[in-house]
């Protein structure tokens, strides 16, 4: 029923693989596994920066990078990191507005999106983007983390590469860092591979293993996490304490955003007891933090939007702890 966790650096002479930066089984089965859910050919790494690192890298020299200002602040510093060395130049616009999106494309080489957006939760038309990125001549590679391939699929909208950081709902439990490229043309493969190698950038066999192990459950806890958030969307939006609720409709991330100041949201954040208070998402604890406290935090965020990860945990007993934190804020 399991696979064996294969610790090994060096293989016998004569076989597919020599030298474990090449290849591992325990890598394979995840890889297989993901690039099913996708529809496409996964190549796993050691964190999930790690893979956006690699998508990133096949962007020629000096070419243009589209991407959101709202995309993963990882993301963004990798970014602007390479820009800074004049390895590419990046265009950030809101992918979310159609026509400013579509003038930024003219000449670019790689559009980088993320839907939802983090953590505002705005969505993008995927099969809609990928058909403007084709006509521009330019790739579309689509973080697919927050939303999961079971409730989208971007390969099949037209998008070339989905990466994911596993390290959030693919493996669920908030226990180790990995992250997939999934690409369906071979030569993408073969150059996501080859980026793997040559930078080291190799998942952990045992990393492997376990979110191999979390993802055998991913749908029944997207289902009962989409399902609680859901339910907690609904209550949140009665309550006094909340000016405003961002949820996409899909899955199980929420923003509220909450009357009062800064000061009053970090105190709601701090004293809720059975939602962790701490940053990170997708496990099956919920989790939650506020947001702009991290200085790097796109300025269009409000202050005090606290961004909930809605776990598997009894909905009552999550709204219970909630509002209790939310009344003594009131
Ligand atoms: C966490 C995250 C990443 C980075 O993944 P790591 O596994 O932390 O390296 C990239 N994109 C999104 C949307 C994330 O939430």
């Amino acid at each position: 029923m399991n696979p064996p966790i294969v610790l090994a650096s060096t293989y016998h002479a004569g076989g597919d693989v020599g030298y474990g930066r090449y290849g591992n089984p325990t890598w394979e089965m995840l890889e297989t596994a993901v690039g099913a859910l996708e529809g496409g050919v996964a190549t796993s790494f050691a964190s999930g920066l790690a893979a956006v690192a690699a998508v990133v890298d096949l962007v020629p020299n000096g070419g243009i990078v589209v991407a959101s200002p709202a995309s993963y602040y990882g993301t963004l510093t990798l970014l602007t990191r390479l820009e800074a060395t004049g390895r590419l130049r990046v265009r950030l616009v809101d992918l979310t507005d159609r026509d400013a999106g579509t003038e930024a494309l003219q000449g670019a080489d790689l559009c980088w999106v993320e839907s939802p957006t983090n953590p505002l939760l705005r969505t993008v038309d995927l099969d809609d983007l990928a058909a403007r990125t084709g006509v521009a001549g330019a790739m579309l590679a689509v973080d697919n983390t927050f939303a999961t391939p079971i409730l989208q699929r971007p390969l099949q909208s037209g998008a070339d590469v989905v990466v994911h950081s596993a390290t959030k709902y693919l493996s669920g439990h908030a226990d180790l860092l990995l992250g997939v490229a999934v690409a369906s043309d071979a030569v993408l493969v073969e150059r996501l591979v080859a980026y793997r190698s040559t930078n080291g950038a190799v998942p952990g066999t045992v990393e492997s293993w376990l979110a191999l192990r979390g993802l055998r459950t991913l749908h029944v806890r997207v289902e009962r996490a989409q399902s609680n958030a859901t339910e907690l969307v609904r209550r949140l939006g009665e309550h006094p304490a909340v000016a405003e609720v961002h949820y996409p409709g899909i899955g199980a991330m929420v923003s509220v955003v909450l009357h009062g100041d800064a000061a009053g949201a970090d105190e709601v954040a701090a004293s809720t007891e059975l939602w962790v208070h701490a940053t990170s998402l997708g496990g099956v604890e919920s989790s939650l933090e506020r947001r702009r406290k991290w200085p790097g935090e796109n300025a269009e965020v409000p202050e005090t939007l606290l961004r909930l990860s809605v776990g598997i945990e009894d909905v009552d007993d999550l709204w219970a702890d909630l509002a209790a934190a939310l009344d003594g804020a009131t």
